[in-house]
């Protein structure tokens, strides 16, 4: 594919080793079930590659789990641990900010309590949203987007919250970016190859049962089993018919972005990598004409 935005896809597969070790990556989404259908792969096989994650999650998810507001929160919360457990995260951040109304809260109040948690924690990697991928009709999703990027820009400055480094938090910055591929037609530069870790996207995903499909194996099975009948992929008891149900049913695009490239489970990203900045046309010219005097 050649497209000025994206130039050559680059193909991501499993690294030997730990190549990764001593690394932080967080990734920030917006309600329980983003992650684990948009980057369960990525995140399982970056812990599994040697980073240490962190996953943050921006809103109270109050509006999904089809009960009472406080009854969703809670089971979102609870659910966001055991999703942050499945998929090795080290540690769970919520900031529980209204569901489906962060376009009305204060984006700086957001960027500044990621700052505060890039540089915390020493996060060389996010991923998350793309802040301006097109497509997008849920406000959470974008601005969550936005913030973390405009995060990571400044997360590194020292004379952005000077005051974090008085308390020895000190300037950390964030060199590389994953984006998910969230809606048809965003652009995307990288397909990584998921097919060894989606088993643990998979057990994500299942503990996503307010929100995300996570139980409508067990459903069907339930509802099958009440007009006397039974699928035999879902097995024989709930907790398989649910991963079952998502292997069957839930998994296209990933095999989809896999299949041109021989794999069989893919995710899609646009990455950014700023590890090695670019010389400068006048260090470049200095190095080359310099002359002593
Ligand atoms: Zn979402």
């Amino acid at each position: 594919m050649a497209r000025a935005d994206v130039k050559e896809i680059v193909l991501d597969r499993d690294q030997p080793g730990q190549p990764h070790k001593g690394k932080v990556f967080a990734a920030i989404h917006a309600h329980l079930d983003d992650v684990p259908l948009y980057a369960g792969g990525l995140c399982a096989k970056l812990i599994a590659e040697g980073y240490t994650g962190y996953l943050i999650r921006t809103t109270n998810d109050e509006k999904c789990g089809g009960h009472t507001t406080a009854e969703n929160i809670l089971s979102n919360e609870q659910e966001h641990f055991k999703v942050g457990e499945a998929l090795g995260f080290k540690e769970v951040f919520h900031f529980y900010y209204q569901n489906h109304e962060l376009n009305n809260i204060s984006t700086l109040d957001l960027r500044a309590r990621l700052i505060f948690l890039y540089r915390f924690l020493k996060v060389d990697t996010i991923v998350t949203f793309n802040p301006w991928g097109h497509g997008e009709e849920n406000p959470d999703h974008s601005v969550t987007g936005r913030a973390a990027e405009e995060a990571a820009w400044m997360s590194g400055m020292d004379v952005d919250y000077p005051e974090h480094a008085e308390a020895g938090i000190l300037p950390h910055p964030v060199k590389e970016r994953y984006y998910f591929y969230a809606r048809p037609g965003q652009t995307f530069n990288r397909v990584v190859d998921i097919s060894t870790h989606i088993a643990k996207k998979i057990e994500s995903i299942v503990e996503c049962r307010s929100q995300g499909g996570g139980n409508y194996g067990s459903l069907l099975r339930a509802k099958l089993a009440a007009q006397g009948k039974r699928l035999a992929i879902l097995g024989n008891d709930d907790r398989t018919a649910d991963r079952e149900y998502v292997r069957h049913f839930m998994l296209d695009d990933e095999r989809e972005a896999g299949a041109p490239y021989g794999m069989n489970y893919a995710e899609r990203y646009y990455y950014i990598d700023q590890r090695t900045p670019e010389l400068s046309k006048v260090d470049d010219y200095v190095n080359r004409h310099a002359i002593p005097l």
